[in-house]
């Protein structure tokens, strides 16, 4: 007789949307069948896996953590993304919520300071197959200028403001998430730029690692 052993990931993901998504308020269907899609187990290191669709984030390495998946959820619905937007995400990390964009979006520039993690988080999306993810590291609290204008700008790390490269790179009508606030403490800011000005809604409390570079914290 055989055994697989192999998890049943799809029904994790599944179980993650209906326990813990669609229950905290998550309801654009294309964000919850993103969710069900992306294989997160993939983009959290080997031990962990187990723990992959946990309701909470977990460590990638470098000091660095991969989003509860609430979060990422949370965040990426407040994007409004409707599929031909070029969306900008600084702080790549390990490269999940890059793919839960590139599901949703026409092309994904994703930016991150560590060398280490933007290579493996190129190596996991390339070998699952996500080809529209364009990958850069440096630091992202400048924006990615050259490939500006974004309809969307995505930051995955916690600032004490919203940086002013990325509101000069983004287009008009064009929307930034960002958890803003202290530095162990943030909520989570949605702005919409119209006419040249950033129009600014506070939404849920959080907890990110900051965003350091220039218009980050100073470390
Ligand atoms: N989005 C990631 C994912 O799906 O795994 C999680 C990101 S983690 C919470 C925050 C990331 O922001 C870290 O990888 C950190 O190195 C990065 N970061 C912090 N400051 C940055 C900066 N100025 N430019 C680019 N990346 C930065």
């Amino acid at each position: 007789m055989e055994y697989n052993l192999e998890p049943d990931y799809a029904r994790a993901r599944e179980l993650m949307v209906e326990t813990q998504l669609e229950p905290r308020g998550i309801v654009d269907s294309r964000v919850l069948d993103a969710m069900r899609k992306v294989p997160r187990h993939e983009f959290v290191p080997e031990y962990l896996r187990h723990k992959a669709y946990d309701d909470m984030a977990l460590p990638i390495g470098d000091g660095q953590t991969i989003s509860q998946p609430y979060m990422v959820a949370a965040m990426t619905e407040l994007l409004e993304l409707a599929g031909d937007e070029r969306v900008l995400e600084v702080g790549t990390g390990s490269g999940y919520q890059a793919a839960v964009l590139a599901e949703l979006a026409k092309e994904v520039y994703t930016i991150e300071l560590y060398p280490d993690l933007s290579e493996r988080a190129t190596r996991v999306l390339r070998g699952i197959g996500y080809e529209k993810i364009h990958f850069s590291v440096g630091d992202g609290s400048r924006g990615l200028p050259e490939a500006a204008p974004f309809q969307a700008i995505i930051v995955t790390a916690g600032s004490p403001a919203v940086p002013a490269p990325l509101v000069e790179q983004l287009d008009e009508g064009g929307r930034i998430v960002i958890p803003v606030g202290e530095r162990f403490s943030q909520r989570l800011l949605k702005g919409t730029k119209r006419r040249e000005v950033l129009h600014e809604e506070l939404g849920i409390y959080c907890v990110f690692v900051p965003l350091t570079g220039e218009f980050g914290w100073k470390t």
